[in-house]
């Protein structure tokens, strides 16, 4: 293992009834870095997500600040630093953009308008539309809303599930030059993406997850060269 990980997850099982979706993941997210989860439809990205967060129940280890969360509940979780951005935003549509964001600010009332001000000087699109449906906002603007909304709760831990998912490769530019910002203000990321060579461009570490558990893993500039990983998931 990695003594310093700020998350380390040893031998991580879900399941669904009978059926395991991740058969035994070990991984490490370093402080400080970008680590990103990449494989194919239904390798179990979106599960390992739900487990870490504690929306769904798992067996083994989930180490997270020095301490193992796996029975820790979900809103502890929340409490001490994990926040998990999940892969169909889940915003409230007919709630306004600013409605939204002070929702994800449930652990936090105090700081509640110095997160908002930091929310708007990184997404200034949210500022302009504060007052408008986020049921109404485009697919880019949604998902910033999604992460402006996790980071009220002023995450350590960031977990996100697909942010670029459904939206144009301009928007998905944008989306991950913001995730890179986060890192670099001290944000944390654990990053799935099905957008692998995306992904893997802004993350510092990288994890190839097929049917339930590891099968690659290293440093993301050299999964992105390595010639297994390109020829089955950054497409030749
Ligand atoms: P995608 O990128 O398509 O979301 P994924 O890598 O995130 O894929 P998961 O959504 O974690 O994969 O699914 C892993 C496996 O678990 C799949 O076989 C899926 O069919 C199954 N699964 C997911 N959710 C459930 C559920 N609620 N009940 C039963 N099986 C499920």
């Amino acid at each position: 293992g990695h003594p310093g990980a700020l998350l380390q997850v040893d031998d991580l099982h879900v399941a669904y009834g009978r059926v395991e979706a991740v058969t035994g993941v070990n991984l490490s997210v370093e402080a400080g870095q970008i680590v990103s989860v990449i494989g194919a439809n239904g390798a179990g990205k979106s599960t390992l997500l739900a487990a870490l967060i504690g929306a769904l129940p798992s067996r083994g280890v989930i180490r997270y600040a020095g301490r193992d969360v796996r029975q820790m509940p979900l809103e502890d979780r929340v409490a001490a630093g994990m926040t998990l951005v999940p892969e169909r935003r889940e915003l409230f549509g007919s709630m306004t953009v600013e409605d939204n964001l002070q929702l994800g600010a449930y652990t936090q009332r105090a700081g509640m308008q110095s997160g908002l001000a930091d929310v708007f000087r990184r997404f200034p699109r949210l500022l302009e539309r504060r007052k408008q449906l986020a049921g109404t906002l485009s697919g880019g603007e949604q998902q910033m809303l999604a992460i402006g909304r996790a980071l009220m709760a002023r995450p350590k831990l960031l977990l996100l599930d697909e942010p670029s998912l459904g939206l144009a490769p301009l928007i998905v530019r944008d989306i991950l030059h913001i995730v890179a910002e986060l890192r670099d203000s001290g944000v944390t990321v654990l990053l799935v993406e099905q957008n692998a060579r995306a992904a893997l461009a802004i993350s510092d570490y990288g994890y190839v997850l097929e049917g339930g558990h590891v099968k690659l893993e290293g440093p993301a500039a050299r999964l992105a060269d390595d010639p297994a990983v390109v020829a089955s998931y950054l497409g030749g």
